[in-house]
């Protein structure tokens, strides 16, 4: 019974993760055409932020395609989006200061975001193994199952269960650990864009966060979901090795 009742939340989860992602994409595309008032491109915004916080050693470039803002701190570049550069949006300003707050968390060593960007490599992974133990698991019960083998059940519990308990733990922890750093990113964002006067007006702030919280929300979403998942993984492997004992 609780299976099927995760297994229900699981699918409503997944839903509302597509509900939050396009809500997302909604506002930036709407904040896009309302310009901010220092009429400054995102592009131009990084770096004077770079600058203001003593940060020399990244550049910002401009990515070859959409949605893929990011900071790497191997590279030591800050990469924004096509729309995000060039544009003197709200939005492109908003998105422009976060990825900035990566850099002076990265420089600071805040929040464990060294930490975090650690454990991206083997947690990629983890998943990737996962995946490829998950689907022979999905084949040989496929094949247990036309061909009438009693042995699909153990399948099912070690190439299915199993890496689904570590991949979806693995990916919950990292996604916990993602959390304070993305909102304390969009908390530097803020604060910056208001003090150094690209943001000025109430409904500039009132703009700039909601653009913010809706890019958060999705990372909130994606935690919550993957955490049902792994639940509903971890409870039938335990129930399985109960019933066994
Ligand atoms: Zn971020």
């Amino acid at each position: 019974m609780w299976y099927w009742i995760l297994f229900g939340l699981i699918i409503f989860l997944i839903i509302m993760q597509v509900v939050v992602a396009s809500r997302f994409k909604k506002t930036l595309v709407h904040y896009s055409s309302v310009p901010n008032k220092s009429n400054k491109t995102g592009a131009e915004i990084a770096r004077e932020i770079l600058a203001k916080n003593g940060i020399s050693n990244v550049t910002v470039i401009k990515a070859g395609k959409e949605g893929v803002d990011h900071y790497d701190p191997r590279k030591n570049h800050i990469m924004l989006s096509p729309s995000i550069y060039d544009s003197s949006s709200i939005a492109a300003a908003s998105v422009a200061a976060h990825e900035v707050g990566h850099a002076i968390q990265w420089g600071k060593r805040e929040l464990g975001i060294r930490f975090r960007d650690t454990l991206a490599q083997p947690i990629g992974i983890i998943s990737n193994i996962g995946s490829v133990m998950m689907n022979i698991g999905f084949t040989l019960l496929i094949f247990g199952l036309i061909f009438g083998s009693n042995s699909s059940y153990g399948t099912f519990v070690f190439w299915i269960l199993v890496p689904g308990v570590v991949v979806y733990g693995a990916t919950a922890l990292f996604q916990l650990v993602t959390l304070p750093i993305e909102y304390n990113a969009s908390y530097k964002a803020k604060k910056q864009l208001q003090t150094m006067g690209f943001i000025t007006t109430e409904d500039e702030r009132i703009a700039t966060k909601k653009v913010l919280n809706a890019a958060a929300l999705t990372y909130v979403m994606a935690l919550i979901t993957t955490l049902a998942v792994f639940a509903l993984y971890l409870l039938k492997l335990l129930a399985i090795i109960g019933s066994r004992r």
